[in-house]
């Protein structure tokens, strides 16, 4: 890891310049120069490093795309699901309704059989008796029809609901099929996003350790206000952190600084590696 490779998360600072400008105290280092890859502020971009991948795959975990898909997917089947409630509601109505007008054209079927039976029987022989039951049939014959005609206009209602019901369960199991997969794959994700991270803060602890308490303590408060960036290189004359190039003057100070001091960004206020 050089201390090139880390990218910025966050903009400029703001305001935190003041409190953190200019050179601060003198880091407790053996190392005699931190210019070289191994001294205490290479040390440092290599915690902010881990620092930042962290973030990153933290922000990952949370914006994972197959978990949107699975939000968008459980919103859409939440929806199919409530109009599909409603369909078969009116469903059941008119099966029921159906159901119920079967019955009465069966029972009304079976009293004109009855009667049609005990008049060809020829124990009915009274010719007002005959005329009554024959008016009776005939009553039957029109109820059966008007029934019927009934019927057949509830079984015109049924067909347009079980249709659009076909058409909702095939797109529900569509989409069911859509968020399982888009579960599955937002799960296995998560468990390698959630490994890494894991492999990360263990690097991050090893780096940390050979970084002096006090300048730790003052990377991580400048990294909690600084958008997660808390020390950044010095990149020609340019902040790392910020990206403004800093005065000549400024520049010729940093560098010329003893190599255990801490120099911040006037600008922003994290610290400068140079
Ligand atoms: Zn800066």
């Amino acid at each position: 890891m050089t201390a090139d490779q880390h990218e910025p998360v966050g903009g400029p600072g703001e305001g935190a310049a003041a409190a953190f400008a200019g050179p601060a105290a003198p880091v407790p280092s053996p190392a005699a120069a931190d210019s070289g890859g191994t001294g205490p502020g290479a040390r440092l971009l290599a915690v902010q490093a881990h620092d930042t991948a962290i973030d990153q795959l933290r922000h990952r975990l949370v914006t994972l795309p197959a978990r949107a898909e699975l939000q968008a997917a459980e919103a859409s089947l939440a929806g199919l699901r409530a109009t599909a409630g409603i369909l078969q509601a009116q469903h059941q109505e008119l099966s029921a309704s159906q159901a119920e007008l079967e019955r009465q054209i069966d029972a009304a079927k079976q009293r004109r059989q009855q009667i049609e039976a005990r008049m060809r029987s020829g124990h009915v022989t009274a010719a007002r008796d005959l005329t009554a039951m024959d008016d009776e049939v005939r009553h039957l014959g029109e109820h059966v029809t008007a029934l019927e005609d009934r019927e057949l206009e509830l079984m015109e209602a049924l067909e347009p609901v079980d249709t659009e019901l076909a058409g909702l369960s095939a797109s529900i199991a569509a989409l069911q099929l859509a968020a399982d997969g888009a579960r599955a794959a937002a799960a296995e994700a998560e468990a390698e996003i959630a490994g890494t991270v894991r492999s990360e803060e263990e690097l991050r602890r090893q780096a940390a350790e050979a970084v002096a308490p006090s300048l730790l303590e003052q990377y991580e408060r400048i990294r909690a206000r600084g958008g997660g960036v808390g020390a950044a290189p010095l990149v020609g004359n340019a902040c790392g952190g910020c990206h403004l190039t800093l005065p000549s003057m400024e520049v010729d100070r940093i560098r010329k600084a003893p190599p255990d001091t801490v120099v911040t960004c006037d600008q922003c206020g994290r610290i400068l590696v140079r």
